[in-house]
């Protein structure tokens, strides 16, 4: 056995025991454990995690814990800057596919409004989230602390709020994605691209009376719907301009 020095930052603290949150700790690790394995002992996915110190050093997952090591862990996006520090991970993380748990079905339709490919199925079993993770480069959104435990998730976040909205929100300021949301684009329903199409070929597929007052339609060719900018859409899109441009809108409110 080996002991060591813990000290985790900003909200990796929330995984944590209460006890041993906000302060440095001893810890007793197994021979030959290394970072990531005592990390997520102690509750923390690796995936929250961005960068890690011992002795002051940047150092990554598989580093091995020597006796008297100063263990300091960070998670993503902290607010100090680390850029100079050496990454845990060689890849960034701006990668903006996504596939969301059975959890997050409301979540994934409004990342969809952003322009974000976002997977969602609520069948999809743990293991078919980590292939598809792993085989299409996504990074897995989850409520499930166990789930960004596993071994082939590289990129994961972990989402604290409850309201779809607010969900929005934390991952838009997590992952820093106001500059790369692309609104409209995809369908919420299919996750597939919308492309304009001419008046005369929406048919049936709009009532009279939108026919009337509309000129601009889209439709999705998977599930055939056809979509204009009517109330609804105002809606989203004033949902949309608060994540993309979240100073000029500090003042609203969700539901
Ligand atoms: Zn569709």
């Amino acid at each position: 056995m080996v002991t060591a020095t813990f000290r985790f930052y900003e909200e990796l603290n929330d995984f944590l025991a209460p006890s041993l949150r906000r302060h440095e700790f001893s810890c007793a690790c197994a021979r030959a454990a290394t970072a990531k394995h005592m990390i997520e002992a102690l509750g923390v996915p690796h995936t929250e995690v961005e960068l890690i110190l011992v002795n002051g050093e940047s150092v990554g997952f598989d580093h091995l814990l020597a006796e008297g090591d100063r263990v300091a862990v960070y998670p993503k996006f902290e607010s100090v800057d680390i850029q100079p520090l050496l990454r845990v991970r060689a890849a960034p993380l701006r990668v903006t596919r996504f596939i969301a748990d059975a959890h997050l079905g409301g979540l994934a339709q409004l990342l969809r409004l952003a322009g974000f490919d976002t997977l969602y199925d609520n069948g999809f079993p743990d293991d078919e989230i980590e292939a598809l993770a792993a085989s299409e480069n996504r990074i897995v959104l989850t409520r499930d602390r166990e789930l960004l435990k596993r071994r082939t998730i590289t990129h994961g976040c972990y989402v604290r709020a409850l309201k779809p909205k607010d969900q929005l929100r934390e991952v838009f300021d997590r992952l820093d994605l106001a500059a790369s949301a692309r609104p409209f684009r995809l369908c919420l329903t299919c996750n597939a691209p919308l492309r304009r199409i001419a008046k005369n070929e929406v048919g049936e597929r709009a009532p009279p009376g939108v026919l009337a007052r509309h000129t601009q339609f889209v439709t999705c060719d998977v599930c055939r719907r056809v979509f204009w900018e009517g109330t609804h859409w105002q809606r989203m899109r004033a949902l949309m301009d608060s994540v993309t441009h979240p100073s000029a809108h500090s003042g609203l409110t969700a539901d």
